[in-house]
């Protein structure tokens, strides 16, 4: 019998704190999971899940706009509710977090609501007051908005408020050029809210291919997003018609909402880490191996709280990988090699691989295949959209290193092009593969 109350103590029940507390369950540990908040952590309860919802909400203006090229007419003008969408999308955020919690306990993991934090090596204090005993802790409490320290910087609010807003404002201010930034001022602008981002650098979405970047740019920039480049805020004020934002390089906007959007750090401040001998990086994310392990033995850590790749899929990859390393027997290390990864922005973007920077740095000789084409449904629709499909290919060896799409479906697109790359496929593979016709994703093959 171990001399510990469980075997595993997992703390955060987030995408890699459940799969990781499920898995080792299965293999037949004695698993306790704690959650100060809600079961579903950042993908479920703030992040992809409701996010992704009001995309699809955002979407609705451009297909009742296009319906008429194709020989509808609409009875009225759409109208729209917020409020409505909101309450809908909470609906389904608690029925995922059920669903998660119902999940956990089949598994018979025990649940404690409460906040946890390490109390040495092999222990866990709750909020409660109750000491817990495990053989091994997994820390999986993710990463929560960076926020900045202008004056006024208590007025803005992060994307955790802006999926909860009581009422659509009528102009929003953005601040930051990544993911989060992008994803919110597209869903804003989509939904007839005056836009505009604010971001330090020069161009949007740092790490992307630079086709993209500048696709995603002009894609938003024609929807209406207005773009205030190698910029940042210096201050808000409220005053009586809403807030005043000033900028370093003069501008001075007035917006209902300021939403930051400039990055997310990992939850580590107050956790107990260092009475634990768990060793963190400038930033304060946990540092661990290939295993998850942090630098006290009987420690892991698994998900955004370790800033490898802040993805959702990665998390429950580095939760699974954990248990059946510690509790399965088998040493798991998961592949960060080829990860698709898309932006929900409309125009979408998605990629999976190298970039044409990224290859070229690498040492890589590379052949581009790029074409920007109107997809067919612009056609009758009338929009003036492109679409942009990029193949980045090594020129000696022909493998296809990378693949870049920007247009709709980008994201359903990349993850089937995406076991392709996985799996090493050359450009003639890609070649060899008969077009299905009439489609967007038919570029891919056809590219000369
Ligand atoms: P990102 O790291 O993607 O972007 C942060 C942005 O803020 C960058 O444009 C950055 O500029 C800018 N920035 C950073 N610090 C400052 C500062 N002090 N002042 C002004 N601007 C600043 O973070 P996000 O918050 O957008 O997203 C966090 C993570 O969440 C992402 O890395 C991603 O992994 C994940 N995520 C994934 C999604 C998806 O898969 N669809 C959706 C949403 C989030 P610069 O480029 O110059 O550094």
């Amino acid at each position: 019998m171990s001399d510990y109350e469980v075997d595993l103590f997992v703390i955060g029940a987030g995408s890699g704190g459940v799969r990781a507390a499920r898995i080792a369950a299965g293999h037949g540990a004695r698993v306790a999971i704690a959650e100060e908040y809600r079961i579903g952590g950042t993908c479920v309860i703030r992040g992809c899940v409701p996010k992704k919802l009001l995309v699809y909400a955002s979407r609705f203006a451009d297909v009742f706009e296009d319906s008429a090229g194709f020989g509808w007419s609409l009875p009225a003008e759409p109208t729209f509710s917020w409020p409505d969408l909101i309450a809908a999308k909470d609906k389904e955020i608690a029925r995922l977090s059920g669903l998660y919690e119902q999940n956990l306990t089949r598994s018979g993991v025990a649940i404690h609501r409460q906040r946890a934090v390490l109390d040495g090596p092999n222990a866990v204090r709750l909020a409660d007051g109750t000491r817990v005993t495990a053989k091994t802790i997994l820390i999986a409490v993710g990463g929560r908005p960076v926020h900045d320290d202008f004056p006024g910087c208590k007025l803005t609010i992060s994307s955790n408020e802006a999926l909860d807003l009581a009422e659509l404002p009528r102009r929003i201010v953005v601040a930051g050029g990544g993911y989060i930034a992008l994803e919110f001022a597209s869903i804003f602008a989509s939904l007839g809210v005056e836009t505009t981002v604010i971001h330090r650098g020069a161009k949007v979405l740092r790490g992307f291919d630079e086709d993209v970047r500048d696709d995603v740019h002009a894609g938003l920039a024609a929807r209406g997003v207005r773009f205030v480049l190698s910029d940042h805020i210096v201050s808000v004020e409220d005053g009586a018609d809403g807030k005043t934002v000033r900028t370093k390089c003069g501008e001075t906007i007035a917006a209902d909402e300021v939403m930051l959007a400039i990055g997310r750090r990992p939850l580590t401040p107050e956790i107990g880490l260092e009475g634990a001998g768990v060793e963190c990086d400038h930033k304060g994310a946990i540092i661990v191996d290939d295993t998850s392990q942090s630098s006290a033995p009987s420690v892991y850590a698994v998900g955004d709280v370790t800033d490898r790749l802040n993805l959702t899929p990665i998390a429950i990859r580095e939760g699974h990988a954990f248990a059946d390393t510690v509790f399965g027997g088998r040493r798991t290390a998961v592949s960060y090699q080829s990860v698709p990864t898309a932006v929900f922005t409309t125009p979408e973007a998605a990629s999976v691989g190298m970039t044409e920077e990224v290859a070229r740095e690498d040492g890589h000789e590379v052949d581009i295949y790029k074409t920007r084409f109107r997809p067919m449904k612009a056609t009758l629709s009338g929009r003036d959209e492109r679409m942009l499909i990029k193949l980045v290919v090594d020129a000696g060896s022909q493998k296809v290193l990378g693949v870049h799409v920007v247009g709709e479906d980008a994201a359903e697109i990349v993850q089937a092009a995406a076991i392709a790359v996985k799996m090493g496929a050359t450009k003639a593979d890609f070649d060899d593969t008969v077009a299905l016709h009439p489609s967007a994703a038919e570029e891919l093959v056809t590219l000369r």
